[in-house]
C-alpha cells in the first residue's frame, strides 16, 4: 500500500470544489483507519458531528458503529471507515445523484489502494452506489441486507454485504438485532478467511 497516494488523495478531498456542497462545509471528512484493512466500511455521507471534526462516523451513530466493530474483534484502527461523499449534505438531506457522482472517483480511488477483502455497505446510498460500481442489480436494502456476495469491483474480488444503516437503529431500535446479526454473518466470514489463509499461506485465498 502507498501511503503517500492515500495522503494525496485526502489532500485532494481537502481542496475539492467540484460540487455545491463544498460551500457549507466546516470541514471534508475523507475517511480514516488502517492502510492495510481487511474490511472497508462504507457510509453514506457526514453529518454534523463529523463534519465539525473532519472524521467519519464520531457521531451517536458512530458510537453505534464503533460497538459494532468490537463485536467483530477489531478497533476502529483495524479497519477503514469512509463515506460514498465526503462532505455534508446541508441539513443532512440524501445526497443528490450528481454529488455522487462527482465524488466517488475518490472512493473508487480509496478501494483500488486499500483493497479490501470485505467492503460493508451501511444503508440505502452506499448499498445501490456499491452495487452500481461492482456491475450488480439492487432490489433494496430489506431484501439483500445480510447477504455475503462475491462481486469484482474495480478489479478486485471482494465480499459486499449491505446492512442497515448505524443511524436507523437510533430511531428504530427493532432494527439493532437485524444489523447484529447481519454482524455476525460478517464475523464468520473474517473467521473462515483467516482459516483459509492459514491452511494455504495466503491472503489471497481469504475469500
Ligand atoms: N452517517 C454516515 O453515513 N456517515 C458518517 O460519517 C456519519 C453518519
Amino acid at each position: 500500500m502507498n501511503v503517500d497516494e492515500l495522503r494525496q488523495i485526502e489532500d485532494e478531498i481537502r481542496n475539492c470544489i467540484k460540487c455545491p456542497l463544498h460551500k457549507n462545509r466546516t470541514n471534508t471528512v475523507p475517511g480514516e483507519g488502517s492502510t492495510n484493512p481487511e474490511i472497508m466500511f462504507i457510509g453514506e455521507a457526514p453529518g454534523r458531528q463529523e463534519d465539525l471534526q473532519g472524521r467519519p462516523f464520531v457521531g451517536r451513530a458512530g458510537e453505534y458503529l464503533t460497538y459494532l466493530i468490537s463485536t467483530l474483534g477489531l478497533r476502529r484502527e483495524d479497519v477503514y471507515i469512509t463515506n460514498v461523499v465526503k462532505c455534508r449534505p446541508p441539513n443532512n438531506r440524501d445526497p443528490t445523484e450528481e454529488e455522487i457522482d462527482k465524488c466517488l472517483p475518490y472512493l473508487r480511488r480509496q478501494i483500488e489502494l486499500l483493497k479490501p477483502k470485505i467492503i460493508v455497505a451501511l444503508g440505502r446510498h452506499a448499498a445501490k452506489t456499491l452495487a452500481r460500481e461492482s456491475g450488480i442489480s439492487f432490489k433494496g436494502i430489506t431484501r439483500e441486507r445480510g447477504k455475503i456476495m462475491k462481486v469484482k469491483i474495480y478489479g478486485l474480488n471482494i465480499s459486499l454485504v449491505y446492512t442497515y444503516h448505524p443511524a436507523a437503529a437510533l430511531y428504530n431500535p427493532n432494527l439493532k438485532n437485524i444489523i447484529e446479526g447481519d454482524f455476525n454473518k460478517i464475523k464468520e466470514l473474517l473467521k473462515e478467511g483467516h482459516a483459509k489463509k492459514r491452511r494455504s499461506g495466503t491472503l489471497d485465498d481469504f475469500l
